[in-house]
């Protein structure tokens, strides 16, 4: 099955793919965390955007689809994936539907108060990109990745000025999307607001309703 995850900065696409892929065995690729890897390990993508990730701008176009279709091309992504982060724009997403058509496009419902909230108090392990969030999802030791030890910290884009840049850029480039697969029959929306296992329920109900086992 091959899904792309849409909705705002912080609508939980990344918690939710994160649950998603331990049930469905599929790889969660994230182009903000493949972005972040490239900062980290200081190579060429990674210098080229290491400006734009934090000031909240978006990568351009040509940049983003090579590095996906590149993902794409990995053996543990032939049988199926999901996206979460892409595409952000119609340029993006009209390339992906050639080189490799998504099944189903998830877009999850969020208010802006609710990203607001949830992206000033999220946090992220540096080392395996696990998401937290001080008010609802702390690790159990404060600063350290329940999972790898990894030390804990605010995204440079999770402060407020690029929080707001980003939520521009998801309403001008990327909200037209929605109706753009909708066109297409691939849409399936669901309403991102409450406890990550609340999510996943409704969105395997969705996905189950669409596939006719519902
Ligand atoms: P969020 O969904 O919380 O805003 P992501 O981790 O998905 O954050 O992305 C972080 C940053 O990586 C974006 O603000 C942008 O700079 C860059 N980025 C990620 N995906 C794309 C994309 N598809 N096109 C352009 N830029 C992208």
């Amino acid at each position: 099955m091959k899904l792309i995850f849409l909705g705002p900065p912080g609508a939980g696409k990344g918690t939710l793919a994160d649950l998603a892929v331990q049930e469905r065995k599929l790889p969660h690729i994230s182009t903000g965390d493949l972005f972040r890897a490239a900062v980290k390990d200081g190579t060429e993508l990674g210098l080229k955007v290491k400006g734009i990730l934090a000031s909240g701008g978006l990568v351009p176009d040509d940049l983003t689809i090579a590095l996906v279709r590149e993902r794409l091309a990995a053996p543990d992504a032939k049988a199926g994936w999901i996206l979460d982060g892409f595409p952000r724009t119609i340029p993006q997403a009209e390339a992906l539907e050639a080189f490799a058509p998504a099944d189903k496009v998830v877009n999850f419902e969020v208010d802006d108060a609710v990203v607001v909230a949830r992206l000033s108090t999220r946090r992220v392990c540096r080392a395996c990109g696990k998401i937290y969030n001080t008010r609802t999802m702390p690790p159990k030791k404060e600063g350290a990745c329940d999972a790898c030890g990894g030390e804990v910290y605010t995204r440079d884009d999770d402060k407020e000025a690029s929080i707001r840049t980003r939520l521009e850029n998801y309403r001008k480039q990327t909200a037209p999307l929605i109706a753009w697969y909708e066109a297409k029959g691939k849409l399936l929306t669901i309403d991102g607001v409450g406890e990550p296992k609340l999510v996943l329920t409704r969105f395997d109900a969705a996905l189950g309703s669409a596939s006719g086992r519902a």
